[in-house]
């Protein structure tokens, strides 16, 4: 309890809370605030006007209650915000302009940015300037009134007037750190929120949807890596065999699913450290580090098995059998991994030619 009400005043606190429970805590403690008032205006002082105006306001935050009940949260708002001016505007009616009632309308700033933050919807929007203007009349015609009119209440600067000035205060401090620690926490919450999704955007636009592989620009940030290194690395480019004929007997769908089988392999049978990337359409591209052409022709002939003999199934339960060509070439075999590549997907084009099914490591 002492550590959540810690974490909230310091504006960490991480729930996100929702609209309507903002609104109802800051409805209950209005009204609480209002009804302790009545008490106190009517057995310290005998204020009985000023009690008057309690009760009336503790009646328009039951109404408030509702309306955010019903989710009319601008409704409940505009609620408040009178209820807040007319307090103020009879309170100097009855006091007089001491009283520190006048801080209220520094409370009011506040939440009418906070508002306008808070409770917008999307269709609606809580307008501030709109508030302002009323926050401004409202001090105006209070100036008036305490020029034209003689206080009812409160002439002489007695216990009462210290107790009611402290009381103005110390709630118009609450009401900003309320204000104040709601914001910050939003914002944090918001902002973890956003952290939380950058991230995960940049997982999605570095992998294929379909096949879960890495794509060509994750593919590029570990190729201009391994450019930079002294090591031998490996490209290997496989291409399934008559996939066009595939979809055209199967449909589209065992299409996917075949890619979706050949990928899986695919990441069972390569070392830990190599990448497998869905270089285009039924194309996938091995990049192996620290790999010499002999090691990976090894890791190649073992794909060409495996693909050979999987079991894989027609969206309509057909045995479907395919089979890859592959194109291999190492990092000795071009400058830069955009040279051995187009050495291995030459060879990728003879295996193709020479029958299919098959991996070419030379010209
Ligand atoms: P080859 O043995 O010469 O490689 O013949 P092929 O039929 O595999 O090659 P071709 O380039 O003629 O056809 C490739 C087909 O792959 C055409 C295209 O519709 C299909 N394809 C590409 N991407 C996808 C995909 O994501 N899903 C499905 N189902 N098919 C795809
Ligand atoms: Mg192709
Ligand atoms: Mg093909």
């Amino acid at each position: 309890m002492f550590r959540g009400i810690k974490s909230f005043l310091s504006g960490n606190y991480r729930v996100d809370l929702k609209t309507q429970q903002i609104q109802y805590f800051m409805i209950f403690l209005l009204g609480l605030y209002h009804f302790v008032m009545i008490a106190l205006y009517f057995t310290l002082f005998g204020m009985n006007p000023m009690s008057m105006v309690n009760i009336l306001s503790v009646l328009i935050y039951f109404l408030c209650y509702f309306s955010a009940k019903k989710k009319k949260y601008d409704m409940a708002y505009y609620l408040c915000f009178g209820e807040v001016v007319g307090y103020y505007v009879a309170a100097t009616y009855i006091f007089g302009l001491g009283y520190g009632f006048n801080l209220y309308l520094i409370g009011l700033l506040a939440a009418s940015y906070f508002a306008s933050y808070i409770f917008s919807t999307e269709k609606k929007q809580i307008a501030i300037i709109r508030f302002l203007a009323i926050i401004l009349a409202a001090f105006l015609v209070s100036v008036l009134i305490s020029s034209f009119h003689d206080p009812i209440l409160g002439t002489d600067r007695d216990f009462s007037y210290e107790l009611i000035n402290w009381l103005n205060f110390v709630t118009c401090a609450c009401a900003l750190v309320l204000f104040s620690a709601t914001f910050m926490s939003r914002i944090n919450v918001l902002e973890n929120r956003l952290k939380s999704q950058n991230i995960e955007f940049k997982k999605m636009s570095m992998r294929d949807a379909l096949t879960g592989l890495v794509n060509r620009r994750y593919l590029r940030n570990k190729y201009t890596e391994l450019d930079a290194k002294e090591e031998v690395y490996s490209v290997i480019i496989a291409d399934i065999d008559d996939f066009k004929k595939v979809n055209d007997t199967y449909g589209h769908e065992t299409g996917d699913k075949v890619l979706v089988a050949v990928s899986k392999i695919f990441k069972e049978f390569v070392r830990g450290s190599d990448f497998v990337c869905r270089w285009g359409g039924e194309e996938i591209l091995i990049l192996m580090p620290v790999c010499t052409k002999k090691q990976a022709k090894r890791v190649g002939i073992q794909l060409l098995e495996e693909v050979q003999t999987a079991e894989i199934e027609s969206t309509k339960g057909e045995k479907v059998t395919i089979t890859i060509t592959m194109g291999l070439a190492d990092s000795t075999e071009g400058e830069q991994f955009m040279h051995s590549f187009r050495v291995a997907d030459r060879r990728l084009y003879l295996g193709k030619r020479s029958g299919k099914n098959c991996i070419v490591d030379h010209d």
